[in-house]
């Protein structure tokens, strides 16, 4: 037998990912994804029975349609994640515990505690396939690539991928260190998200330096953990000239590890003047101005919804999808002002940088994933 790979769910719809990869001696599975809250599909999968003749789970970052389903896996079989992706989902997964509203109990942290870590280029044996984590630039912090290389053959999972992002000038080097690989499994999220734009994050950068000088009261709705869209909005209030960053406890804790963990390698990711809101602050927001991190919760709500910011601008920059159209999120739609300002760029790989990958690693056999069926017209 040579190597087997199979896409168990996420070929035709985006997010939901589960590939299994089988050689002679080794079975793996890259992801264990739920499907997304606006995916049609119904197919089904048993992650628990495909799990439990697994010898290993490697996940290739913390975005619930690839890690969501981490409690099906069959206990004894070790899940891998990166060492900093371990920590912020483990600090998100509390952060839904306290708030009540989802499924969250104590054995989903404790199972967490039990992911093992990889480290960037550092390749591990399981049986007899050979795994090296490739860090790639995405909407979550600390993704990965993986290369397997097994019974002579090699190939490379992309994970949920980008190379506009602050990483993504480096993707081109790593690959390129690769080299020629048999089968290149690939994201495909944005050939069939014609909606999705595509700035650089540098670009949006310098457009929020500008929003941010000419806005006393700055208010930017994103995701907790695009670590890398939060580093734009912070060096942009740098360079706008230094307002109070504010968010809340939990943010402050997630930049908090982000800053501890990353300095020893780059000072980009140093989120030091950051700060908790504190009451004491008030009088000083009022004056001076602010940027503040929010989401549709009842700590942001007292602030967006206060008359007394009344003229504040509000950065909308997470996916659009979340508050438009039939799947948009009614809390969300309730908290959003009517007069948003939208600055947002895709986590996912353009169709150049799909290209650009394939004409690096030049794959015999390319297998599309996370990409909704195209439709012929
Ligand atoms: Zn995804
Ligand atoms: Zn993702």
């Amino acid at each position: 037998m040579c190597v087997q790979i199979k896409i168990h769910r996420g070929i035709n719809q985006i997010g939901g990912c589960v590939t299994e990869i089988k050689s002679k001696k080794a079975r793996l599975l890259i992801d264990v994804g739920s499907n997304l809250p606006t995916c049609e599909s119904e197919i089904k999968v048993n992650i628990h029975s495909i799990s439990k003749k697994c010898d290993a789970v490697l996940i290739t970052h913390y975005h619930c349609d690839h890690v969501g389903e981490y409690m099906q896996v069959y206990k004894g079989v070790p899940i891998y994640i990166g060492e900093q992706a371990k920590e912020i989902f483990m600090v998100f997964q509390k952060k839904m515990q306290d708030t009540g509203v989802t499924e969250i109990t104590q054995d989903y942290i404790d199972r967490i505690e039990t992911f093992k870590i990889f480290k960037q280029g550092v390749p591990f044996e399981i049986e007899d396939m050979k795994i090296t984590p490739i860090r790639t630039d995405h909407s979550a912090f600390d993704s990965y690539m993986f290369l397997i290389e097994v019974n002579g053959k090699r190939i490379l999972h992309t994970g949920d991928f980008r190379t506009h992002g602050p990483l993504g000038k480096s993707i081109p080097k790593m690959l390129k260190k690769v080299g020629i690989v048999d089968v290149l499994i690939c994201e495909h999220t944005t050939l069939s998200r014609q909606d999705e734009t595509f700035m650089t994050e540098f670009m949006l950068q310098n457009e929020a330096v500008d929003l941010i000088k000419n806005n006393k009261y700055v208010f930017i709705m994103c995701a907790s953990t695009n670590i890398d869209r939060i580093a734009s909005f912070y060096h942009a209030n740098k360079k706008a000239g230094e307002k109070l960053f504010i968010c809340d406890t939990y943010q402050k804790e997630l930049l908090d590890y982000v800053s501890k963990s990353s300095t020893k390698y780059t000072d980009y990711y140093n989120f030091a003047d950051v700060k908790s809101f504190d009451r004491n602050f008030y009088s000083s927001m009022l004056d001076k101005g602010f940027c503040m991190l929010v989401r549709s919760n009842y700590f942001s709500k007292r602030f967006v919804h206060n008359p007394k910011f009344k003229h504040s601008l509000f950065i909308y920059s997470q996916w659009l999808g979340y508050l438009l159209g039939q799947n948009a999120d009614e809390s969300i739609v309730k908290f959003v002002p009517k007069n948003y300002y939208y600055l947002h760029t895709s986590g996912h790989a353009t169709a150049k940088g799909i290209t650009d990958v394939c004409n690096i690693v030049k794959p015999k056999v390319i297998i599309p994933i996370h990409r909704r069926k195209l439709t012929r017209f």
